[in-house]
């Protein structure tokens, strides 16, 4: 969706469109139903807005809402969202009881199953717990070779009313390759979890693997319910499909207007470092985004969509600001004309300022800084 010319009174916003988000949470729906659908909304809902990002979503027919951390559900809690939420990172400083008074559901990697439990007995309310099993990323979740003994001590809690168990689950490394055989020895090594835990009467009606990738291009992974993020904030997670091949639409358009132009002669160093020179007379345009805004300082060559035209980023990234090159010292751009840095109806996608600063769309829209006012249209 695109913003009407001369609409924009911001400096600097981040259009966020809600329908597109309802629409995502649709179309994901179409892959996976029956299964359940959790959004993400953890880090501000991928830059969304964490609020925007869940209300959206649960209009679109999400089921669930999912967090890293427990202070992101409670502040959800805090704004009236009253959906089911789970977080799952957690540290010797998360609020456990404050989780547990707020209906957040808790994931559990280990550690946290005594600590959880300790708040549970000092409450003398049960804790709602998805326990996870890592089965490969190495990074959050019980090894396997501890899972017995997760499963034992939350048995034992159990059986003292300090908890109940409403999901298993865990997290794929590698779904955004689909051909990856590593995601089928996951998938198996979740399956053999489930059945150690139901030899310990542990049989949750929520098992849970997918991220977004995994959502769209493995059913075998659906299970109960789909954890997914970037698909809902209209990012391919793949490198060799589009959002638009996916049938996703986009939900973020970073807009600014031009600050300033002015004909420079060839030699003309470009920012810090004069790591660029331009190599004939030229016209450069300021663009009032730099890296304190989300744009990375190591982008090169970035695209920004000016007057119905692309051009590129020139030289570095500065904490403030970015210079363009419009490649004509007659050019038409004038001071306040409109920017979009990605988004919309530009034809730029986050996906394009990940190439060109080595990383990926997901860092690049969760990136966008507090200094970025986020509106939502839609
Ligand atoms: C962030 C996250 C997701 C969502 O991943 P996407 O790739 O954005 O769909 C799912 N599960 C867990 C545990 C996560 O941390």
């Amino acid at each position: 969706m695109s913003y009407p010319a001369g609409a924009v009174d911001a400096e600097r916003v981040a259009l966020i469109d809600a329908s597109a988000i309802q629409h995502n949470v649709r179309t994901i729906g179409e892959y996976v139903r029956p299964a359940k659908i959790m959004v993400a909304v953890k880090a501000d809902g991928y830059g969304h807005g964490a609020l925007t990002a869940a209300q959206a979503a649960l209009a679109g027919g999400a089921d669930w809402l999912g967090t890293a951390h427990v202070a992101e559900a409670a502040a959800l809690r805090q704004a009236g969202i009253e959906a089911p939420i789970l977080a799952w990172l957690h540290t010797r400083g998360t609020d456990f009881a404050h989780a547990i008074e707020q209906h957040i559901d808790l994931g559990v990697s280990g550690w946290e199953i005594e600590a959880i439990a300790e708040a549970a007995e000092s409450l003398q309310t049960p804790a709602r717990v998805h326990l996870k099993i890592d089965t490969g990323l190495g990074r959050n979740g019980a090894a396997r070779a501890d899972w017995p003994q997760l499963l034992r001590r939350t048995v034992e809690h159990r059986e003292r009313g300090l908890l109940s168990v409403e999901g298993i689950f865990t997290h794929l490394a590698v779904a955004d390759e689909p051909d990856r055989r590593e995601t089928d020895e996951q998938l198996a090594a979740f399956r053999e979890a489930l059945e150690i835990a139901a030899e310990h009467g542990i049989t949750p009606d929520l098992r849970h693997a997918a991220n977004t990738p995994a959502a769209l291009s493995r059913p075998d992974a659906h299970f109960d319910m789909v954890r997914v993020g970037v698909g809902v904030y209209g990012q391919s997670p793949f490198a060799d499909r589009t959002p638009e091949d996916l049938g996703l639409k986009p939900t973020m358009e970073l807009r600014t207007t031009v600050a300033n132009v002015k004909r420079v002669p060839a030699g003309q160093g470009i920012s810090y470092g004069l790591t660029h020179r331009v190599d004939r007379p030229t016209a450069l345009a300021l663009i009032p985004l730099g890296y304190a805004d989300g744009i990375p300082r190591i982008a090169v060559h970035g695209p920004v969509l000016i007057n119905g035209r692309i051009y590129h980023s020139a030289g570095r990234v500065a904490m403030d600001q970015f210079v363009v090159d419009l490649q004509d010292p007659d050019t038409e751009v004038q001071v306040g004309d409109d920017v979009v840095v990605f988004g919309g109806d530009s034809g730029i996608s986050a996906a394009d300022w990940g190439a060109a600063a080595q990383t990926i769309n997901y860092e690049i829209i969760t990136r966008i800084g507090a200094r970025v006012p986020r509106e939502v249209i839609g």
